[in-house]
């Protein structure tokens, strides 16, 4: 089934504990995109760059076949900049640097080919931006997700509400569900998100896991996969949402044991992409190393039942 994917591409720059990038190319689309392209053969990529964003970085998404009839070259401009220094526990990070350049004018134009898609995944972006595209869809996917960050919190927090309230699945990190909700508890949290209009909830906590809460208080935490070396967590929230959306848009099934398997597959992506800076690693994996992620992950969180 087909995923329309809405977000930034970017130039970032990254300094871990260990070590430190000079420009190199990311974006919440490109990772979303690029994981979710394991899973789903029809990926529809909405986005803009500037005249200075690589052609072979592009070339890349269309060989994992990905459509790119969405992304807006604006050949005058300069494309969006992020900067950020992670601290020694590889978790918490400081933004350093924003430029917003093309990203501050983005008007997501939606090709007429990339109308009726089954999935959307919208990725953090200002809240109106990602409303327009919602309204730009003229029938509505079967699934809307999106990712948001405290900055629309603080700043249009009115916007933010109604579009959460458009939308069927809301993914946020642990500190971001506590500041939308006001509530310490995460199952507070949860319960006082879900009330703002999405059905499904995806609470992100980074190498801790992720707790996806649905209909009739029900929860699933999956953990993520403790990794020998994390090089680089930019874009692993991304890789998670991209390999989620993508496993659901191949298996086409909203039982809440599938979205279980979707949390796993999207924990299995992200693994991958924190190993490498930027999307080095995420650009070439294949199905057998991906399979044997999701296995390890379904291991290590399974029990036997100490009852029987
Ligand atoms: P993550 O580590 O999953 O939170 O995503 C990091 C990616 O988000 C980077 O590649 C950035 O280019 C992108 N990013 C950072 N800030 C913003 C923003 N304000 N709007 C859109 N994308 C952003």
């Amino acid at each position: 089934m087909s995923l329309l994917v809405v977000g930034s591409m970017a130039f970032d720059a990254i300094e871990t504990p260990f070590s430190k990038t000079d420009k190199i190319v990311g974006g919440a689309a490109t990772y979303i995109s690029l994981a979710a392209s394991y899973f789903t053969n029809d990926v529809r990529l909405v986005a803009v760059v500037g005249g200075d964003f690589p052609t072979e970085s592009v070339s890349d998404l269309q060989q994992r076949g990905i459509s790119t009839d969405g992304l807006q070259i604006k050949a005058d401009e300069k494309s969006f900049f992020w900067s950020g220094r992670y601290h020694n526990d590889m978790n918490s990070r400081d933004t350093l640097v924003t430029e917003l350049n093309v990203l501050g004018s983005f008007d997501p134009l939606i090709p007429d080919s990339y109308q009726g898609v089954r999935y959307a995944m919208l990725g953090n972006l200002q809240p109106s931006v990602q409303q327009s595209v919602i309204e730009r869809l003229r029938e509505r996917p079967t699934l809307i997700a999106m990712d948001t960050m405290n900055f629309w919190m603080t700043t249009t927090p009115q916007e933010l509400a109604s579009t959460i309230g458009m939308i069927d699945l809301l993914m946020l990190n642990d500190e971001e569900a506590r500041q939308l909700s006001g509530q310490y508890s995460l199952i507070r949290a949860a319960r006082h998100i879900r009330q703002m209009g999405p059905r499904y909830l995806i609470i992100k906590k980074g190498e801790h896991g992720a707790l996806l809460f649905g209909d009739n208080d029900e929860v699933f935490f999956a953990p993520a996969l403790p990794l020998e070396e994390v090089f680089d967590p930019t874009g692993a929230g991304d890789t998670f949402a991209g390999g989620f959306m993508g496993y659901l848009a191949q298996t086409d099934d909203l039982s809440f044991a599938n979205l279980k398997r979707a949390v796993i597959a999207g924990s299995a992506l992200a693994s991958f992409c924190v190993e490498k800076f930027g999307t080095e690693q995420l650009a070439q994996l294949d199905e057998t190393q991906i399979l044997s992620r999701m296995k390890e992950l379904i291991r290590l969180a399974h029990v036997p039942n100490p009852i029987a």
